[in-house]
């Protein structure tokens, strides 16, 4: 296995010396992405940044010219509380208009931020701009043929959002019946979930519901962010013998990976007995995506247990079940796995796992 070190998302912060100081830090004209404290270190980091710099411009130019389009047209088509309000059915303010170039350019531009300042352990102000664009695209296109859909989850993982990210693949799991046309139909925005429990039986044995590989990988790091969630209490609650007092269990909720236990004092201060079973549970469920994931697609685990940069480097258009899907869902992905201290370990454990298990079968 490549080293997978693990790394964070770069806060705010100077492109050149990374002071935080925030009164002092002017963003670059240009990408409007990286911050610099100074003109001097603008200037000293010009050589390194430039290439990156005059993509996101370029691609920023493309994007506005087809806004602006879009913006002149009679009727305010971004007007989108009236639009909302006006259109029957899906809640999407763009229905039956042609917005290729619109669409094109803005994704593109999503891309190149991503790709440029964005990889994995990246600029945290070049995924949330991304995340930003991702979301209001999903919410005025009732027609994900880019798709979106395959994206959103991860990113949100990227900024925290764990929650939301279990809501967004619930959401699309609850809506669509199944593979075929309906599959790039956005779902209708009224029927939009937020809250789940993330720790609820897997979505993918919910009778008649259709997911795939694209959400099924996000899904498996949702849960072992969970688990190691769930492992990081029952640590501080042996350590201590069980007697926990209420800063210990804040300043535990404060550095949990994930923000889908955090809200439920009942596992916090839950008996230790049930946090060993909920433990039990998940990692039971973790075994079982991980094989659903094998069936969607036989690369995928080899890719991403092998060299996950080499594969996430060969992105491009798929169709399901290929080495290509593999590949371009592992490049959608990675940043969200290499930003989750812990994921790769469990990962190893459970591929061992699943392995030695169906070895003895
Ligand atoms: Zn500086
Ligand atoms: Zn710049």
């Amino acid at each position: 296995m490549a080293s997978l070190e693990h790394r964070t998302l770069s806060p705010k912060a100077c492109g050149y010396c990374a002071t935080t100081e925030k009164d002092k830090l002017r963003l670059c004209a240009d990408c409007k992405i990286i911050y610099y404290c100074s003109r001097d270190h603008q200037v000293a980091d010009r050589k390194r940044h430039k290439a990156g710099c005059i993509a996101v411009k370029k691609a920023r130019a493309l994007y506005k010219l087809e806004d602006q389009k879009l913006r002149s047209q009679p009727t305010n088509v971004f007007d989108l509380h009236s639009q909302l309000q006006n259109v029957q059915g899906s809640g999407h303010a763009f229905v039956d208009v042609d917005l290729g170039d619109y669409k094109i350019t803005r994704f593109h531009l999503v891309m190149t931020m991503l790709d440029r300042f964005g990889a994995p352990g990246g600029c945290i102000v070049a995924v949330q701009e991304a995340l930003d664009h991702l979301l209001e695209m999903n919410r005025i296109f009732d027609c994900d043929d880019i798709p979106l859909r395959d994206i959103l989850p991860t990113i949100h993982l990227r900024l925290n959002g764990t929650q939301e990210a279990y809501d967004f693949v619930k959401w699309w799991a609850e809506s669509l019946e199944g593979p075929g046309l309906e599959f790039q139909n956005t779902p209708n925005l009224s029927q939009k979930i937020t809250d789940a429990d993330a720790l609820e039986a897997l979505l993918e044995l919910r009778k008649g519901r259709y997911m795939d590989l694209a959400h099924a990988v996000p899904l498996f790091l949702i849960k072992i962010r969970a688990i190691l969630d769930l492992q990081a209490i029952q640590t501080t609650r042996r350590a201590l013998r069980g007697t926990v007092p209420q800063e210990i269990i804040d300043l535990i909720a404060d550095n949990l990976v994930s923000n889908i236990v955090k809200p439920r004092p009942e596992i916090l201060w839950g008996h230790a007995d049930e946090l060993t079973w909920l433990i039990g549970m998940l990692k039971g469920q973790v075994k079982r995506l991980y094989k659903i994931i094998d069936g969607y697609n036989i690369y995928f685990w080899e890719l991403m247990l092998k060299d996950p940069y080499a594969a996430a480097a060969k992105r491009c258009p798929y169709v399901s079940h290929t080495k290509e899907e593999a590949c371009t869902i592992i490049a959608w992905n990675l940043g969200s796995w290499i930003e989750t201290a812990g994921a790769f370990d469990m990962l190893m454990a459970v591929h061992r796992a699943v392995g030695n298990s169906s070895s003895a079968a």
